[in-house]
């Protein structure tokens, strides 16, 4: 099955780079192409100098004679991830398979675009000086941040209050290479395709949790290219049992129950009957109250958690999925005592003819996000030099 890609030497330079070093005969079976298929695929890719046909071993079957091995060395090929919050630039610097070599997060010293734009400038020959190589293996540069983004120009983030800011021309070119623009959930959700969950489930949603909400979906190995990319299509559907209230006066949608300022706000109510301190500032502050009693803070995350396993359990069963991704700055609420309820809650609606949900938890840290833009950089250096050795 050729997964990401109809067509088969891009499908074939994919395998190679997340699954090499792979013999022919392994590829050939994995893809379902006929051996004079593949050699004719191959050799171009090989005389490019993209893939690397110098190694030797067995085939995944154990079966027969040492092999010649196909790879694309990912230690070669270096790629930069920014990922931007309105507080933070996120950076790291990774390998061709998305393994971080490097990272750094600096705060934001403004949200004027060309400021930013200024940073990011920064931020990358930062990076890319710190190592050895220098700028020799660098081969792209993926941004990333919460908004709708289109063709390099930001045409509305609520974090950062832009509308149509023409993000990539202010931030200009990088020494001739290729620099991306993406939505940050999109990134991310390219991240789990190529080098998560997708190696080995070909369909599930990616859900991110924290000062927005929104979720990406994989099907049979490809990205379901948004309609309204960026605007978070569940961010504001109705949650069974929610009470919260969103920016747009809705009662019991996603936003109003699941966003970091919803939470914040719903445990700093209870809170400010008694006590005026204007608690907790933050996801930390909130499990820190918790952890001394405060039962504002301790309901106000048991709720989270039984909100999110709604959240999931709906959007996985209109996306027609069983396996969930969940990350996000409010993810590790989920490890806290109060957050017991959101297995049971997770199974509530459950249909016991179909497979159970399976949630898999991710860190929640933004080192995560800066990978997802580097995920960009890379998926678009592959298109390229496979179109280039054609
Ligand atoms: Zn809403």
């Amino acid at each position: 099955m050729l997964r990401f890609y109809d067509d088969s030497a891009l499908a074939v330079a994919a395998h190679v780079l997340i699954e090499g070093p792979v013999s022919r005969a392994d590829l050939a079976r994995e893809l379902g192409l006929s051996g004079a298929t593949l050699t004719r695929l191959v050799r171009p890719l090989i005389n490019g100098g993209l893939i690397d046909d110098g190694g030797i071993g067995v085939p995944q079957t154990g079966v027969g004679r040492p092999t010649q091995l196909l790879e694309i060395p990912p230690a070669e090929h270096h790629f930069v991830g920014i990922n931007l919050t309105s507080t933070t630039v996120h950076a790291a610097l990774t390998d061709a398979r998305s393994q971080g070599l490097a990272g750094q997060a600096t705060k934001l010293r403004s949200t004027d675009p060309h400021s930013v734009a200024e940073q990011i400038r920064e931020t990358i020959a930062t990076l890319v000086e710190q190592q050895q190589s220098g700028w020799q293996h660098l081969r792209g540069i993926g941004i990333s941040l919460g908004g709708q983004v289109s063709g390099g120009v930001v045409e509305h983030s609520r974090f950062f209050g832009w509308d149509d800011v023409d993000l990539l021309s202010m931030v200009g070119p990088v020494r001739d290479l290729p620099v991306l623009l993406h939505n940050d959930l999109v990134a991310l959700t390219m991240l789990e395709q190529w080098f998560g969950l997708g190696r080995t489930h070909p369909s599930f949603m990616v859900t991110s949790v924290g000062s927005g909400i929104g979720h990406g979906l994989v099907h049979h190995g490809r990205a379901v290219d948004p309609v309204f990319r960026g605007h978070g299509t569940t961010s504001h559907i109705p949650l069974a049992g929610a009470h919260g209230v969103c920016q747009y006066g809705h009662l019991g949608c996603a936003n109003g129950a699941l966003t970091t300022g919803a939470v914040l706000s719903r445990a700093g109510a209870g809170r400010s009957i008694t006590v005026g301190d204007s608690r907790p500032h933050d996801l930390d502050d909130l499990v820190a109250l918790a952890r001394a009693g405060d039962l504002s803070c301790c309901n106000a995350i048991a709720e989270f958690s039984q909100n999110l396993a709604t959240y999931v359990q709906t959007v996985c069963s209109a996306a027609m999925v069983v396996d969930a991704v969940l990350d996000g700055e409010a993810v590790p609420l989920l490890e806290t005592p109060w957050a017991s309820g959101f297995d049971e809650q997770l199974t509530r609606f459950h249909n016991p003819r179909l497979p159970a949900l399976n949630v898999h938890r991710r860190s929640g840290s933004f080192e995560r996000w800066a990978r997802g833009a580097a995920a960009t950089a890379i998926v678009h250096w592959l298109e390229t030099q496979v179109d280039l050795q054609r």
